[in-house]
């Protein structure tokens, strides 16, 4: 189920972020056509406002021409022919803005001699019958205004086109031509101020096809039939508008925009080349388009690393989670208590052993410090642990330490301390410690320890134990500048008495003389043990030989007074008595000095001398030097 879930969401997650990127590249096709849309409608409002002013320009001066030839035709009509002179002298043909750009305004009769003109050279009387507008006039083929086809003036050579009417005689009949003829240098004029932009041109047509004038360098085009050219023949029928067309002459694709001119046989045709119109949006578009790119690449990259991230940690989650799971099986099924113990010191995690080690649940220890509970007399030792661990210079260390249990008994713990690495490299995440109670061990520890240091037949301390005690004593006198003394007891004739009363009896009585010599030792720091067979030794630190002697002594006394019955001693009192040696010495501290086996080979000789000397007695050893040989006895 939680499978399914998770894939679900991640179909989810893939499915958004295509969604986001489609969504992003969408958009910015949306911005880039409109930017193309906008171009373009741009372009298309400016050549038709363009083409729109110049078509009004033209149109007003060619019917401000018309209606004066118009008024010179009616006149002409009304007067019968009479040509008079004046009958061109009107405002339009001599003063009006247009007045500048007129070449001759001429009155042709009905078989073409010109009867009356204003230009500077007088053509009156000459016949113009071959021209093309006499003839169209003539044959009656336009109605109205005709505008001819351009040509060149005879003095000056420059271009001209003629605008003509023809005038009726009042019965009907043709009476002749009224003609004016216009510069082309003023529709020059116009285009020639016009910004067309790179590769743009402008085209005034006579409604067949007939190029008037194009601007610019359109000079070798003047009166160029281009009725059968592909930008013309494209022209739609319509009033104006706008079409696409690749020119047959210099095969460059341009946008054209016409307008056939109200009231007039003319046509405006502007052409736009296609590249100068897409070069104002493509840069931008290329921006826009290139940014998005990089972006969704950007984006790509993310979302690729976002995935592998996610990924990693998937993976590492599941690894943890695995390793906590078995670490909480291990930890909640052994006697140990488990703990889990932050850099802090402080309890993370508790096992339920811990119930029954402390007493305490894992509820009530969980936030507490580990070190809390620990015996004050053993937490250096655990700190100096502790900081090993953390110094690097130890993976785990284990440690034995005093603790409470909730019911207030003293409890013997050993932990054994796991460093934790940390995600930062050389960085501890605290300690896992494993911590088992060893009461037990210590009790039975410290009994054995005991043990090993007690004589196991009469309960004294054994050999062992005196030696170390007598190693202490000496460094101890030797810096205290005071004597140690040493009482060596031999019980008397003991091979007889075993002899005699046999081993068990002979084992009973060297209980009872050791507890006896036992009881006549009273100060602290003083020491009695079994030396060896049925010998004892009584360590006497800081005690001079007087002192001693008189110890000897009464030891000896004390055994003597027990009377335990010794059948063969060979005495007539037939008691178990012992015999001693006595020896004191100060301990020097000079490199040459005797050390403490002297002072017990210096008893040995006493006792020697004792046992000589008849039995039950106590003998002295004599002075002692410290730096010299034993002295002889
Ligand atoms: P002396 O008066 O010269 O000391 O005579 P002695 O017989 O006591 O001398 P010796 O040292 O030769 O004998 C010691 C005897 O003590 C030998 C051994 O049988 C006996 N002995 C040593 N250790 C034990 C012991 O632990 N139990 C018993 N029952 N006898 C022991
Ligand atoms: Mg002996
Ligand atoms: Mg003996």
């Amino acid at each position: 189920m939680r499978s399914i879930w998770k894939a679900m969401r991640n179909g989810w997650t893939a499915a958004l972020s295509v969604l986001v990127i489609l969504g992003f590249c969408a958009l910015s096709i949306a911005v880039i056509l409109q930017l193309r849309a906008d171009r373009w409608a741009q372009a298309t409002d400016a050549a038709m406002n363009l083409n729109r002013a110049v078509g009004q320009d033209i149109a007003r001066t060619f019917s401000t021409l018309d209606l004066a030839l118009l008024g010179v035709a009616e006149r002409l009509h009304a007067d019968q022919g009479a040509y008079r002179e004046q009958i061109l002298h009107t405002p339009v043909f001599e003063r009006s803005a247009t007045a500048q750009h007129l070449g001759a305004v001429m009155v042709l009769d009905s078989a073409g001699v010109v009867v009356s003109d204003t230009g500077p050279i007088q053509m009156r009387g000459t016949n113009l019958a071959n021209r093309e507008y006499y003839e169209v006039h003539r044959a009656g083929t336009v109605e109205g205004l005709h505008i001819s086809r351009p040509f060149r003036g005879r003095t000056t050579g420059e271009w001209r086109l003629a605008l003509s009417r023809r005038w009726d005689r009042q019965d009907g009949s043709f009476g002749g031509v009224v003609m004016a003829s216009l510069k082309l240098d003023y529709i020059r004029g116009i285009f020639g101020s016009l910004d067309l932009g790179p590769g743009g041109r402008i085209t005034l047509f006579r409604e067949d096809g007939i190029v008037l004038l194009r601007s610019p360098q359109g000079e070798a085009m003047i009166d160029l039939d281009l009725s059968q050219g592909t930008a013309f023949r494209a022209i739609p029928t319509a009033a104006e508008g706008h079409y696409r067309s690749i020119s047959g002459r210099d095969g460059v694709e341009r946008f054209y925009v016409f307008k056939r001119i109200e009231g007039l046989p003319l046509i405006l045709n502007l052409g736009t080349s296609i590249d100068a119109i897409e070069d104002g949006w493509r840069p931008r578009a290329l921006v826009i388009g290139g940014t998005t790119l990089v972006l969704v690449g950007a984006l790509l990259a993310a979302l690729w690393r976002l995935r592998l991230e996610l990924r990693r940690r998937r993976t590492a989650e599941l690894l943890a989670r695995r390793r906590e799971a078995d670490f909480r099986l291990l930890a909640e099924n052994t006697g140990d208590m488990v703990s889990r113990i932050g850099p802090d010191g402080i309890r993370r995690y508790v096992s339920p052993a811990a119930y029954a080690i402390l007493g305490r649940g894992p509820d009530q220890l969980l936030g507490t410090s580990a070190l809390e509970g620990v015996h004050p007399e053993d937490l250096p030792a655990l700190a100096t642990e502790v900081a090993r661990l953390r110094g690097r210079t130890a993976e785990a260390v284990t440690v034995t330490y005093r603790s409470w249990r909730a019911d207030g008994a003293e409890i013997w713990l050993e932990s054994t301390l796991k460093a934790v690495p940390g995600t930062v490299p050389g960085r501890l995440d605290g300690v896992v410690a494993v911590t088992r109670d060893i009461t037990e061990r210590k009790v039975l520890e410290r009994q054995l320890a005991t043990l090993a240091r007690l004589d196991g037949l009469t309960g004294v301390a054994n050999r062992r134990s005196f030696d170390e005690a007598l190693g202490r004593a000496w460094a101890h006198c030797m810096q205290a500048g005071l004597p140690v003394s040493l009482i060596l007891v031999d019980v008397d004739r003991f091979k007889a008495f075993n002899d005699h009363y046999g081993h068990q009896g002979g084992d009973g009585c060297l209980r009872v003389v050791a507890a006896t010599v036992g009881a006549t030792i009273r100060r602290a720091g003083d020491l009695v043990a079994r030396y060896g067979g049925e010998e004892f030794v009584v360590l006497l630190p800081e005690t001079d030989a007087e002192g001693a002697a008189a110890v000897a002594e009464r030891l000896r006394m004390e055994v003597e007074a027990l009377a335990l019955p010794h059948a063969a001693c060979g005495r007539e009192d037939g008691v178990v008595t012992v015999s001693v040696g006595l020896a004191t010495m100060r301990p020097a501290s000079c490199r040459s000095a005797r050390g403490p086996e002297a002072l017990v080979e210096a008893a040995d000789q006493a006792l020697y001398q004792a046992k000589q000397a008849g039995r039950n007695r106590v003998m002295r050893a004599p002075q002692i030097d410290p730096l010299g040989p034993v002295a002889a006895l």
